[in-house]
């Protein structure tokens, strides 16, 4: 089975298609390459260096697939808050045409790359899927309206699909081709932060003053690995005309101080931190609550926070 992977070259992308190609699936990959690498695209798939908003280039990609697995997309909160206008772009109009290609290709495969953001400030943790979805932030907000027009999408024209909401995913894979590293400039995630932390330029912890016990946000962390077997699972589950929303993550939670402590432990020496202000459209928890990918995909994530840190750190050399 050939696989459309639209952003195929970032970090999450890159490692699907690895993993994917070593499962015997054939894959094509459409990525505009702002957020991701081509360097990372092996040699025996089909690549579109292209654009989501491009309805010719979506077509061009979608030629003799018979499914997609959507990542491609703006996926910062901080920059979603300063650019909502370029995020509602990208996410919402690049995903209504990409439904539409697939549509006219009679292609009617979808596992889609959603996020804990569409929830917001949970009332209730860990959270469900059904879960009340008041995103605090317009990245979040334009994942819930994609995931809406999925399940449209799915009653109107047949699709089969699956929304993935991934809470906090970290790790790195070591392919044939070598460590497949998050290489995101600038970096705005936690653990990559923390592990290149130095006394010149020390990470911030965003907020010391959140409503849990040491003060600073909770996540749930979940490795890339784990993350990319879910969406196989997903794949090979779907079902004609339904829309299933599954939670990734590993349905416990880590303070940012608790992330820290364990890169220390990692890497062997007390890492430098300054506090510093909350970073704008943060919820203070999020944990998963992972049952329902357990129970109806068989999912188990199997690596923990250590492993997460350890192979986030091994990638960078
Ligand atoms: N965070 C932090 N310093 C950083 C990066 C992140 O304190 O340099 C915090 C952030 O405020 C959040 C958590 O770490 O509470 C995870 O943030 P990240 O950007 O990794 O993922 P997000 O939760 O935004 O998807």
């Amino acid at each position: 089975m050939r696989i459309l992977v639209t952003g195929g070259t970032g970090y999450v992308g890159s490692t699907a298609v690895d993993i994917l190609l070593s499962q015997g699936y054939e894959i094509s990959i459409l990525d505009d390459c702002s957020m991701g690498h081509a360097d990372s695209v092996p040699a025996d798939v089909t690549y579109v260096e292209g654009s989501l908003l491009n309805s010719n280039d979506v077509a061009e990609a979608l030629k003799g697939c018979e499914a997609v697995i959507h990542f491609a997309g703006k996926s910062l909160v901080g920059e979603s808050v300063e650019k909502p206008d370029l995020y509602h772009s990208v996410n919402v109009d690049g995903s209504r045409i990409l439904l539409d290609q697939m549509y006219i290709a009679g292609i009617t495969k979808l596992v889609f790359s959603s996020s804990a953001a569409t929830y917001g400030e949970p009332k209730e943790v860990p959270i469900k899927e059904s879960a009340e979805t008041v995103p605090t932030n317009p990245y979040g907000a334009t994942k819930l309206a994609i995931d809406q027009m999925i399940t449209e999408e799915s009653k109107a024209r047949g699709l089969s699909a699956a929304s993935l909401r991934y809470f906090n995913v970290a790790g790195a894979l070591k392919s044939s081709r070598g460590w497949l590293a998050e290489r995101h400039n600038p970096e705005t995630h936690l653990i990559p932060n923390v592990l290149r932390s130095t006394k010149e330029n020390p990470v911030k912890i965003f907020g010391t003053d959140w409503p849990t016990a040491d003060g600073t946000c909770i996540r749930d962390y979940v490795h890339v690995v784990d993350l990319i077997d879910a969406h196989i699972k997903a794949l090979q589950s779907l079902t004609p005309g339904n829309h299933e929303i599954y939670n990734l993550g590993s349905g416990d939670g880590y303070s940012v101080r608790q992330v820290v402590a364990a890169a220390t432990k990692a890497i062997g020496y007390e890492i430098p931190t300054v506090d510093a202000p909350r970073r704008a459209g943060d919820p203070a928890v999020l944990i998963a609550d992972i049952s329902k990918a357990q129970h109806k995909l068989g999912w188990v994530p199997t690596l923990d926070i250590e492993a997460m840190v350890a192979d986030t750190l091994a990638s960078f050399n």
